[in-house]
């Protein structure tokens, strides 16, 4: 097998040799596409087009910003930003058959092989072991792929294992181009029809992959593998796995978390998860015992309002009933609510409920049992914002909002209506 290769005479350096990142070139055409971009074609670039799942290369070509970088009808089209004001100069220096020296951002690039390497080695040990295929991948931050098998936690969890110990043992990855008559007798995983020559990126004993992406020089340079996220998808399983420097980067970011939650439960490291456990369910029964103290609470108002209406309509006549307000300072909206709705079951006139206090103001709930024409409940709360000031509203049988005034104003007025 021979390990280079000349395409649509462009010698593609990064499919050889992932780590030359410098290098000169002839321009063979500059042009523009429909959006103004400026496109570069080379002889020869170390800048991968973007394929097999891995984004395009990004870099400088002379001074200017190469962005991306696409494989257009067999050639590599390097895309370049180029501010307004230079767009002479890059017609200048960028000229076909100027020798330009090129840089691809080596540390981007490396990021993406780590990531791209890990989920090999992952589809790999899958393959070997379960037979499953990689059916669709997309790497951005993170590393995205379907398998099309099912897997359990159990299962996922081993073939990490054995990818991080395949890491540890440094194993060479090698690239190939085998010829024609080489591809028929081997054996290799491939999720692309393959219309041109065939790259092989092997994974010495694990795994023989065709790919188009730079490869690294060996798995120890993966760092780590760690599966974050599986779920069943189409019969099979979509996995997302981090690797390298995202998953340091993630380590780190967790362990500031873990570290926030030791001491906010005085907890040692490994056993954060039980005390946060032992939370949840002071918290949900402390949440059950509010409940039931407020439905106590709600039937002693209810009883003590009774008395008051019992009180303020003593001798009159049925017909009569005055609007009532009463204060329940503590309590919130559906306690107010709830006692105003049982009491209206015996009583016919309005009924107010006040919450809150005089240094804040009070919210407030009004209701009565039905409608009535010759007396609205909202111009009753229109009156009330005369009155008392804030704001209202509602329906005919039960209006809410807020006043600024104090409890005495409050209470002023309603013996006065
Ligand atoms: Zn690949």
């Amino acid at each position: 097998m021979k390990n280079e290769r000349i395409e649509n005479n462009i010698e593609r350096i990064y499919e050889t040799d992932a780590y030359q990142t410098s290098f000169t070139a002839t321009v063979v055409s500059l042009s523009r596409d429909v959006s103004g971009k400026f496109l570069a074609e080379l002889n020869r670039t170390a800048f991968f087009p973007e394929g097999g799942g891995q984004a395009g290369d990004r870099g400088r070509i002379e001074d200017f910003a190469v962005e991306d970088v696409q494989k257009i009808d067999g050639k590599v089209v390097h895309i370049l930003d180029v501010p307004a004001h230079l767009e002479e100069a890059v017609k200048e220096r960028l000229a076909p058959g100027r020798e330009v020296p090129g840089e691809v951002d080596f540390a981007l690039r490396f990021h993406r092989m780590q990531n791209h390497l890990a989920e090999h080695l992952f589809c790999g040990i899958a393959h070997s072991r379960f037979g499953y295929d990689n059916v669709g991948f997309h790497l951005s931050d993170v590393v995205t792929f379907d398998l099309d098998g099912a897997l359990t936690k159990e299962e996922i969890l081993s073939i990490e294992k054995k990818c991080n110990e395949v890491i540890w043992e440094n194993v060479p990855v090698k690239v190939h181009f085998p010829s024609a008559e080489e591809v028929e007798k081997m054996e290799f995983r491939s999720k692309l029809e393959l219309s041109e020559g065939v790259r092989l990126v092997e994974i010495e004993g694990y795994d023989m992959c065709a790919c188009c992406a730079p490869a690294l020089h060996t798995t120890g340079e993966i760092g780590v593998i760690k599966v974050v996220d599986f779920m069943p998808h189409r019969g099979g399983t979509r996995l997302t796995l981090i690797a390298g420097r995202d998953a340091y980067e993630d380590y780190v970011r967790l362990d500031e978390e873990q570290r926030k939650l030791m001491k906010l439960f005085s907890a040692k490291r490994e056993e954060v998860a039980k005390f946060a456990e032992d939370y949840a369910t002071k918290t949900n029964a402390m949440h059950t015992e509010i409940l039931e103290l407020k439905k106590e609470i709600t039937g002693l108002y209810v009883e003590k309002i009774k008395r008051i209406i019992e009180d303020k309509t003593a001798g009159l006549l049925p017909g009569n009933d005055p609007a009532i307000c009463f204060f329940m300072k503590d309590a919130d909206e559906v306690m107010v609510r709830n006692v105003i709705n049982e009491c209206l079951k015996t009583y016919n006139g309005i009924l107010c409920g006040f919450r809150g206090n005089d240094k804040e103001g009070y919210r407030y709930v009004c209701g009565r049992k039905e409608a009535d024409e010759k007396e609205s409940l909202r111009d009753y709360a229109k009156a009330i914002k005369d009155a008392l000031g804030g704001r209202g509203g509602g329906s005919e049988v039960m209006i809410q909002g807020s006043v600024e005034a104090t409890e005495k104003k409050i209470r002023e007025f309603f013996d006065e209506n």
